[in-house]
């Protein structure tokens, strides 16, 4: 073995470093097994309500994704068009209402990629969603897609046109769960969220100004209600009166399970 120098602790280690992804064989569909590419979980904030999320085996959703006017979107997510790139389409939009701050970009959307959009009927409807794209809920209604099951919640808002407003739970395949509250107040019923889908990951509008949860009763919530190991802030510091980034970190300070998102960061969770 004299002049092999690979020394194979070091090698493999490297390569778990490298790629922390691993391909296991999924039940067999037609006779052999499917490989299937798992890996953790990655969310990426872009800006105010907007998110995209990528489930532990792929399945990649865009929430609330105004983009093109959203001041805190970096450069390169206002271009709509790479949502149509076969290596960043979204299998679903998931809209929380109607609002100029989380849906104008949804059609566009909807056409360049080919993804199923989800809002209520009444807003899919009046954005003009092509019909094999609709997939409307309403409350209290659930939905699997790829390795994730998707859970309509309520919010304590308005929307206009769309029916009502909505929050989001999605589920993933390792037993984890996210909940993106869309714009809100603290409401009893977040009490039923939590015994129901008991969410690990919080997506917390914080920046309330005239129009939602603030900072501080933000924070009563995540107490009152939940038991997260992870709560990132949003809905702030994007427009006035919004609270900014500081007056947000007051409301949560001590607490270890927050965490504040770069714009475009992909981050593992
Ligand atoms: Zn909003």
């Amino acid at each position: 073995m004299r002049g092999f120098p690979v020394r194979w602790p070091l090698f493999l280690s490297a390569c778990l470093l490298a790629a922390p992804v691993s391909v296991l064989a999924s039940e067999p569909a037609n006779g052999s097994p499917q490989p299937r590419v798992v890996s953790g979980l990655r969310v990426t904030w872009l800006g105010h309500a907007a998110f995209e999320v990528v489930s532990p085996g792929g399945t990649r959703l865009l929430i609330d994704p105004w983009l093109k006017e959203n001041p805190r979107t970096p450069a390169a997510w206002k271009e709509l068009s790479r949502f149509g790139q076969e290596d960043a389409k979204p299998a679903a939009i998931l809209v929380t209402h109607a609002h100029g701050d989380h849906a104008p970009d949804v059609p566009e959307l909807a056409r360049v990629s080919g993804a199923l959009v989800v809002s209520t009927g009444e807003h899919l409807r009046a954005m003009k969603i092509p019909e094999a794209q609709q997939h409307s809920v309403n409350v209290g209604g659930s939905f699997r897609l790829g390795d994730v099951t998707v859970h309509a919640v309520p919010a304590m808002h308005s929307t206009d046109p769309g029916g009502r407003p909505l929050g989001y739970v999605v589920t993933f395949s390792d037993g984890r769960s996210l909940y993106h509250t869309g714009d809100t107040w603290l409401f009893g019923d977040m009490a039923l969220i939590q015994e129901l889908y008991h969410p690990d990951i919080v997506l917390l509008t914080t920046g309330g100004g005239r129009w939602g949860l603030d900072p501080k009763t933000a924070a009563r919530a995540m107490r009152k209600y939940f038991k997260p190991s992870i709560i990132i802030p949003m809905h702030f510091g994007t427009f006035e009166p919004l609270a900014e980034e500081p007056e947000v970190r007051a409301a949560f300070a001590g607490d270890k399970r927050v965490r504040f998102l770069t714009p475009g960061q992909d981050t593992a969770l």
